[in-house]
């Protein structure tokens, strides 16, 4: 099969995650041939006749556009590889700032720039809102994960470039975490900075703001494991994804009234900025975006769309 790997809006982690899956890679490329990546190899344009192309980053400007609908065009099979691919990722937190903001913070609010406009004169113009690539185009098939961890990809990767379509996993995070429940009397909500969790009881039931139980699972819990609670960056779990009335917000804080008895006014009136906590990865999504519940709409009408 001819790969090709597009790059939009994104960090190229994902890319470089594809080459973490190390000796397992000489392995695809006995069969296969890399024949585009902006990221790996110099290649400027894709070729016509790509058989499978993993598309990597959100679309935010006009030329992520035009290179998502011509990879589309010329690719038989479309893969968005990671969760910015998937739902927009950390690129759909600009929509909550101005155009103005943005530019000031990256090109003259960095420390390094003492003065002058160093605003590019050639920045491809955004579009109205960041875009899962999915919200613009068909995709075949859905690898999420900020990146995608090397386990899940040694995995799903044969399967693929076989031309098959592998099941997704039902399971949260919490299915693949080792910890158990405690007490969870006088229960309070915790910044990550406020004390130092135990690593033997659920960071949840602590107090701490641990996404595992909405969250898509398959990367083996990585942070839990590491008394680090789970800040979602796999994507929605299937049950939300399935459901139009589930949301991570409603979910999440059904999940501790049910762990701690108290009334959902109050759990909801702790939750601190939920766009940065709940939605870092997924306030670009119009899927997510349009669920009846979902608090996306609200957060984002003081932005930029
Ligand atoms: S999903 Fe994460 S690793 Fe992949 S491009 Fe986006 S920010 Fe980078
Ligand atoms: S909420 Fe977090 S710490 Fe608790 S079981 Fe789930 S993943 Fe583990
Ligand atoms: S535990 Fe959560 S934040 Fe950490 S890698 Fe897994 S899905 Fe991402």
């Amino acid at each position: 099969m001819k790969i090709a790997i597009e790059e939009l809006a994104g960090c190229s982690g994902c890319t470089i995650s594809l080459l973490d899956i190390h000796e397992e890679l000489l392995n695809v490329l006995k069969d296969h041939e890399i024949v585009y990546s902006p990221v790996i190899m110099d290649v400027k344009e894709p070729p016509n006749d790509i058989d499978i192309a993993f598309v990597t980053g959100a679309v935010r400007n006009e030329e992520n556009e035009k290179r998502l609908k011509e990879i589309r065009r010329k690719a038989k099979k479309v893969v968005a590889l990671g969760t910015c691919a998937c739902y927009g990722g950390i690129s759909g937190l600009s929509m909550l700032s101005s155009n103005e903001e943005i530019f000031r913070c990256v090109y003259q609010g960095v420390e390094t720039v003492k003065e002058g406009n160093l605003v590019p004169g050639k920045v491809p113009p955004f579009l109205y809102r960041a875009f899962a690539v999915g919200d613009l185009a068909r995709v075949d098939y859905y690898i999420t994960g900020c990146p995608p961890k090397e386990h899940y990809l040694n995995m799903i990767l044969p399967l693929l470039l076989k031309g098959e379509k592998p099941g997704l996993p039902r399971k949260s995070v919490c299915a693949e975490c080792d910890r158990v429940m405690g007490s969870v009397e006088g229960w309070k909500m915790k910044r990550r900075h406020e004390g130092t969790p135990d690593r033997e009881h659920c960071l949840l039931g602590q107090g701490y703001l641990c996404l595992g139980s909405v969250t898509f699972g398959r990367c083996g819990a990585t942070c839990p494991h590491n008394n680090i609670p789970c800040h979602g960056c796999n994507g929605p779990s299937l049950d939300i994804l399935r459901e139009p009335c589930r949301d991570i917000h409603n979910l999440i804080v059904r999940r501790i009234v049910d762990l701690t008895g108290l009334p959902a006014a109050q759990v909801e009136k702790e939750m601190f900025d939920i766009a940065h906590t709940l939605y870092t990865f997924t306030i670009g999504s119009l899927i997510m975006e349009d669920k009846e519940t979902s608090k996306i709409r609200d957060l984002v009408k003081g932005g930029n769309i």
